[in-house]
């Protein structure tokens, strides 16, 4: 579950202030979130994620005052239980496909990799049409093909909260429904809460509830 209490954000430098009410949702949520560019949908992914801190407010995900933690205890409990898919996917050049798709297993130890996690690593390739390029390089793929990758990383820990920042943007229609999907499937199984940014319209109905950014930008009325 994600509760976020009366969020108050500013960065250090500009003039970007985001204020956003009460908002609760329950596992097995999916929520689609929508408004203009530089509205800050990719701002609120990073609040959730705590990979920013609010400036007044609180965010909790499953049980636990994320925006309260050390830097540390944040970022253990991110790589665990978050899944965050970036808008410009965040994926490692100089590691194949495979080792990107892992990377979270090495870099803290409360993630261990065994036999088990690498062929569900396996399954999750195939499911998402990347089986054969888990010997490739990033740069080797299209923006299509990095997307799935991303995707594949973000899921292989089986995370209560996933993040998506326009998960879904560089797929044609078909993919997109696929990926939906996936992502849709793996929030049932693991009981989740799915937060995902999507300029796609025609995706909105197969969200439970979507939050629009318009609302939240000063001088508009709610
Ligand atoms: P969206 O994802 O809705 O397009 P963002 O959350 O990326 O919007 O950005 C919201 C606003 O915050 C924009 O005006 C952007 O320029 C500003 N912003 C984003 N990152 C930073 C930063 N690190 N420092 C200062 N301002 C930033
Ligand atoms: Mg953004």
């Amino acid at each position: 579950m994600l509760q976020l209490d009366s969020i108050d954000f500013r960065y250090p430098t500009g003039d970007f202030h985001l204020s956003i009410p009460d908002l609760s949702v329950k596992a097995g949520g999916k929520v689609g979130v929508i408004g203009p560019s530089g509205s800050g949908k990719t701002t609120l992914l990073n609040l959730v994620a705590g990979i920013l801190t609010p400036g007044k407010g609180s965010v909790t995900v499953d049980e636990m005052k994320i925006s309260s933690q050390s830097d540390t205890t944040r970022r253990d409990f991110r790589i665990t239980n978050i899944g965050l898919i970036f808008q410009d996917f965040g994926l490692l050049d100089y590691l194949d496909i495979q080792d990107n798709i892992l990377h979270p297993y090495r870099i803290t130890d409360a993630l261990k990799l065994t036999g088990d996690v690498r062929n569900r690593a396996k399954i999750l390739a195939e499911q998402m049409g990347i089986a054969d390029k888990l010997n490739s390089h990033p740069p080797e793929l299209s923006q299509g093909e990095r997307q799935r990758v991303a995707i594949c990383r973000a899921l292989l820990p089986g995370p209560k909260l996933i993040l998506a920042d326009e998960a879904t943007g560089n797929l044609d229609p078909k993919n997109k429904v696929r990926i939906l999907d996936l992502l849709f499937r793996s929030v049932e199984k693991h009981d989740a809460t799915l937060l995902a940014v999507t300029h796609d319209q025609e995706l909105l109905s197969y969200f439970d509830r979507v939050v629009d950014f318009q609302d939240f930008l000063p001088g508009e009325a709610a």
